[in-house]
């Protein structure tokens, strides 16, 4: 039977059905899905010595047999001595010591009688020899003779029932025949231009490479083919939204726009009229909006996004506002339902917790163009809700959502009664408060617009930040109630723990029982979490806003949108478990009104890095600058979400070190959408066909001519 890519690794005579269905765990069912499981990194193995030929000082490889294995050391919880693992190696020229510290734990992985091959750095310990915490191996018959040659071997993300090292001779068993069954999907002299190369080549450098160069090239091409599909699909998608779909076009007069700022219980600054302004030139066109509107913390973004609400309702369309969280599209409906007062502007909540008959209501008027504005969360975006004519959606706290969640907003158009035959989309806004550098915020939103609001609006007092230890916890209660009787309102902030909501509620419950005992008795504590009812949601923030509440102790669900500017005081509790993000979007919720504010972080560092956020947060309250900081201190994946999003984007590919190949990408895919904007041409079919498997889904791309 010849070998093809989809050949089933179980008719794999040289892999066999065991070997076949553990790999399977890890959803490497055939020999194309191995080949594409490719190593995250190599390690270098010294030629193996024989043990009499082993100098101390020297980093060195080599096999022999267990003779005894012996457990050390363990001083069990109370001292945190976690004890040693021992044992014995010998070849026929000599004995080798090796000792695993606080691993004793392997007393069941490595046994008398065993052949292990171990590399590490050779001590001489008396009379003899050892090596501490060596890497290992344990051989079996079928393992490959001893190496005399130093080597690259391949470390591959492996599973509880395969090894890496099961991984990489099954890959050794088919690669030489599969290699040659690879198609490249990008032209020889392409590659040539870009010093990349060919996808046979660099899988073969990726599974089994000559030296850290080949590897470093393999790596090179198969991240640009990453960046390349990705920059590839958000230029398609762009390309096909900005010809192949329109958005309505609203209309703009001075009455209008006085219309609009009469709702406003201020003045915008110029920043926000900057903004306004540019937003207002994209929604008269008919070309789709799709902008991202960056401002810190408290800049005024949301009366931003009311004025394209309504210049959608001024034209008898919709707007729509979805927040990432419940608590923060309350807030959302709250006040913008207050600046629409005694208008004649329909507006409506929708979250998972609208009431069933409410909700069928909703998505009746919403869907009959009854409705003129419609906030609400992820809700606004399954299927179920259809608009009849929504012209302006708008996305806040982008950050929050992933990279996936704009493209089935877009879909969500209504019926459309005009000649033009495009389908209508509405005009998009996304709202972030953490700033993105543009080559990243291209890279995993597609090429958007840019507005920017810079500082806060006028009269804002600066927040003081203070970090304390738990030790001085008592002081920091004592001043709170100080702070109380002065007249101030107050955070407490309490972690939201990962294993589970119930220790987390405990904590909240700790915290609220503490105050009202001690420092706050007779004052008015309130607790606000993600597991209470809207209603009461409501209802609590509501008193906290007219100060009948002192101090709301809570979770994170307060972390964004929530705004009440009396409040003047927060602590936070464990701050180290916070990220920088986090942090400043938390300390936000203070320095909103006239009074100065004060963020006390109480917290015991744990990491650098968390000693590394604490300094970050304490030296500035500029949302940019953190941003920055936070990008060097945790890379842009993670800042961006990428992760959690569910299409994280790039296995390969890596934002912080690859910034140069994204560029390159990123004018490779326009370039070249701008010559075949559906990539339809014969020479093309293999690279459609891999972008639309790897973006098709997640971008959307279905419909793409
Ligand atoms: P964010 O950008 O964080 O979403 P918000 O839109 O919630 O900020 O605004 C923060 C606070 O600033 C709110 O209380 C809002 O009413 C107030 N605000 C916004 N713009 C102005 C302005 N031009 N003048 C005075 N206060 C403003
Ligand atoms: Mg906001």
């Amino acid at each position: 039977m010849s070998l093809t890519l989809t050949t089933p690794l179980r008719d794999v005579a040289a892999i066999g059905t065991g070997r076949a269905d553990a790999l399977a765990t890890l959803g490497l069912t055939n020999v194309g899905r191995l080949i594409a499981h490719v190593p995250t990194r190599h390690e270098r193995h010294e030629a193996e010595t024989h043990i009499a030929d082993i100098q101390p000082g020297r980093i060195v490889s080599a096999r022999g047999e267990i003779t005894a294995t012996r457990v050390a050391g363990v001083r069990g919880y109370a001292t945190g001595r976690k004890g040693r693992f021992e044992a014995v190696l010998i070849d026929h020229t000599g004995r080798l010591d090796l000792v695993w510290f606080n691993q004793t734990y392997l007393r069941d992985t490595i046994m008398p009688g065993h052949r292990l091959r171990v590399q590490g750095l050779a001590k001489s310990r008396g009379p003899g020899l050892q090596i501490a915490n060596p890497r290992f191996e344990i051989l079996d018959q079928r393992d490959e003779p001893p190496q005399g040659d130093e080597r690259y071997r391949p470390v591959y993300p492996a599973g509880e029932r395969v090894s890496s090292h099961e991984i990489e001779s099954a890959v050794a068993a088919v690669l030489e025949d599969a290699l040659p069954l690879i198609d490249d999907h990008l032209p020889a002299p392409y590659l040539d231009e870009r010093a990349l190369p060919d996808l046979r080549e660099a899988y073969r450098m990726m599974h089994a490479p000559r030296d850290e160069d080949a590897f470093a090239q393999a790596r090179r091409r198969l991240a640009y083919d990453e960046l390349l599909l990705l920059q590839l699909g958000l230029q398609m998608k762009r390309r096909h939204l900005r010809h192949a779909l329109r958005a309505p076009p609203l209309r703009f007069s001075g009455a209008i726009d006085r219309h609009i700022r009469e709702r406003f219980p201020f003045t915008l600054t110029p920043e926000q009229d900057k903004v306004v302004a540019e937003i207002a030139r994209d929604l008269s066109a008919s070309v789709p909006t799709n902008r991202l509107v960056q401002g810190d913390v408290g800049s005024g973004k949301t009366v931003v996004a009311v004025y394209a609400m309504l210049m959608a309702v001024a034209s008898e369309h919709q707007g729509a506002l979805m927040a990432p969280t419940e608590l923060l599209a309350e807030q959302h409906f709250a006040s913008i339902s207050d600046m629409l007062q005694g208008s004649r502007v329909r507006i409506e909540l929708l979250t998972g917790a609208t009431p069933a008959a409410q909700r069928e209501s909703i998505l009746a008027r919403t869907a009959s163009g009854d409705l003129d504005i419609l906030i609400g969360t992820h809700a606004l975006i399954t299927g179920s809700v259809r608009f009849a004519s929504l012209a302006v959606a708008i996305i806040d706290e982008q950050h929050r959502f992933g990279v996936g969640q704009r493209a089935t907003f877009r879909v969500q158009a209504g019926e459309d009664h005009s000649t033009d035959q495009r389908p209508m989309t509405p005009h998009v806004l996304v709202m972030t408060a953490t700033p993105i550098p543009r080559t990243i915020a291209i890279s995993l939103l597609g090429d958007l617009d840019v507005s920017t609001i810079n500082g806060l609006p006028p009269g804002r007092k600066p927040i003081t930040t203070r970090l304390v230890s738990p030790g001085q916890r008592d002081e920091v209660y004592a001043w709170l109630a100080q702070r109380v009787a002065a007249g101030e309102q107050a955070y407490v902030v309490v972690p939201a723990i990962d294993t589970g909501a119930a220790s987390n509620l405990r904590d909240l419950r700790e915290v609220v029982a503490r105050l009202e005992q001690r420092e706050l008795a007779g004052r008015h504590v309130a607790s606000m979490h993600g597991r209470l009812k809207p209603a009461s949601r409501e209802r609590i923030m509501a008193r906290f806003r007219d100060g009948r509440i002192d101090v709301l102790v809570a979770t994170t669900v307060i972390e964004v949108g929530v705004d009440v500017p009396n409040a003047s005081v927060m602590i936070i509790e464990h701050a180290e478990r916070f990220g920088l993000a986090q942090l400043h979007q938390l300390r936000g919720r203070v320095g909103r009104g006239d009074r100065p504010s004060v963020c006390v972080l109480i917290a015991e560092p744990a990491t650098p890095e968390s000693a590394r956020r604490l300094d970050a947060i304490v030296a500035t309250t500029d949302g940019f600058k953190l941003a920055e900081k936070d990008l060097e201190i945790r890379g842009p994946g993670e800042v961006f979400g990428t992760r959690q999003s569910g299409a994280a984007p790039f296995k390969i590919a890596d934002l912080g070190r690859d910034i140069d190949l994204l560029r390159l990408a990123y004018r490779d895919a326009k370039a070249w959408i701008e010559a075949s904007p559906t990539l339809a041409r014969p020479a093309e079919a293999t690279l459609r066909r891999r972008l639309l498997k790897t973006h098709g889904r997640h971008l959307g791309l279905g419909d793409v001519g």
